[in-house]
């Protein structure tokens, strides 16, 4: 039996949910005896094999088509590597890209797709684990077919460890480029698209609290002096306040650093959806009642007006 994971990299580095891919890929092999095989597909494929090459990895098949991410590139070589290696599991990233081929792939594999895994057991048949409700409840799906795909949420597994021993294998895909149907010609950054939430140990993340887009200086020096990056709920990005890559939360990005700031937040279930998995939550905010407090580690029930100007001067603001 064998599960292939396929791995994830942007502007030629790494995503951190390939190394995340390789520990839930590992524990699914465990559980079904079996090896665990990645695929990196484009860019630097031998450097980037190199990187993957952690504990617990069988084998590392690099299809070296292309730079960065193209649908039609990946749902190719996949289905060929499908085909190759007869795979029980097909791992994937639930993540922009991932969320774009997955479902193409395991449609013309004609096998079962679960989306947003977030917990893996299984023997002869394979239990899974998705979120519901905004995170309110947790299910668990028995796959009860020989071959299946999945996507696996960000950071819900730990890294890899590295000092691995793969076989490298270059997989020669055999890509139609007649059928691609898109062409990558370059990148264009839009507003602080160079920033993943996502990846960041420390987020501060500004909510409705904050009033105003004139405010908004005040929490961006926060985060200066605390090196941290700026995150936030979701009406600041409707308001066109800061860029949607910058919201957290169900229809933001699932994030999960070291120290969670919530400025003027009030942890709707849709929020707290996206940061609830955070080491230490600290909160700011005028209500007691306010359900963020429900989960934060610490809590100043102030005017975040009178905190921030405090939290600034003490961690190195002017
Ligand atoms: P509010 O709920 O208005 O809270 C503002 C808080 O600031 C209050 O608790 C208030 O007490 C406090 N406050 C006010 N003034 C001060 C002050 N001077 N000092 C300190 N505290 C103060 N939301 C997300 O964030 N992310 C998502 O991904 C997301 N996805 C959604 C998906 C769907 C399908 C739906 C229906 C909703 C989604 N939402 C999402 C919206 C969500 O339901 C909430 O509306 C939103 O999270 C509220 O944002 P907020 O906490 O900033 O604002």
């Amino acid at each position: 039996m064998t599960v292939l994971a396929i791995t994830e990299h942007r502007r030629g580095e790494l995503r951190d949910v390939s190394l995340e891919l390789v520990s839930a890929g590992r524990e699914l092999a465990d559980e079904l005896g079996g090896d665990l095989a990645l695929a990196v597909i484009g860019g630097d494929v031998d450097a980037f094999a190199d990187e993957l090459n952690r504990d617990g990895v069988d084998t590392i098949y690099t299809v070296d088509e292309g730079e960065e991410f193209n649908h039609g590139v990946y749902t190719q070589a996949i289905e060929q590597l499908h085909d190759e290696l007869d795979p029980t599991a097909l791992l994937m990233p639930n993540s922009v890209n991932g969320l774009d081929y997955a479902p193409a792939v395991a449609q013309s594999l004609d096998i079962p797709l679960v989306t947003d895994v977030i917990g893996l057991e299984g023997d002869e048949t394979v239990e899974v684990t998705r979120e519901q409700y905004g995170g309110k409840v947790e299910t668990t799906y028995d796959i009860d077919a020989d071959q299946y795909a999945l996507t696996v949420r960000p950071a819900e597994w730990p890294t890899a460890e590295a000092d691995g021993d793969a076989a490298i294998e270059a997989f020669d895909a055999d890509i139609d480029e007649d059928a691609l149907g898109t062409t990558v010609n370059g990148f264009e950054e839009v507003g602080g698209g160079d920033v993943d939430i996502s990846e960041a140990d420390v987020l501060v993340s500004v909510g409705r609290g904050i009033e105003e887009e004139e405010n908004l200086p005040l929490v961006e020096e926060l985060a200066d002096a605390l090196d941290a990056t700026l995150s936030s709920s979701r009406p600041i990005v409707d308001n066109g306040w800061l860029p949607a890559n910058r919201q957290v939360g169900q229809s933001g990005k699932v994030v999960t650093p070291d120290v969670y700031i919530a400025i003027g937040i009030s942890g709707a279930v849709q929020h707290v959806a996206g940061m609830k998995g955070s080491d230490t939550i600290v909160a700011i905010n005028t209500d007691p009642n306010a359900p963020i407090y429900d989960i934060a580690d610490y809590g100043i029930v102030d005017d975040l007006f009178e905190v921030v100007p405090e939290l600034i001067e003490e961690f190195g603001g002017e």
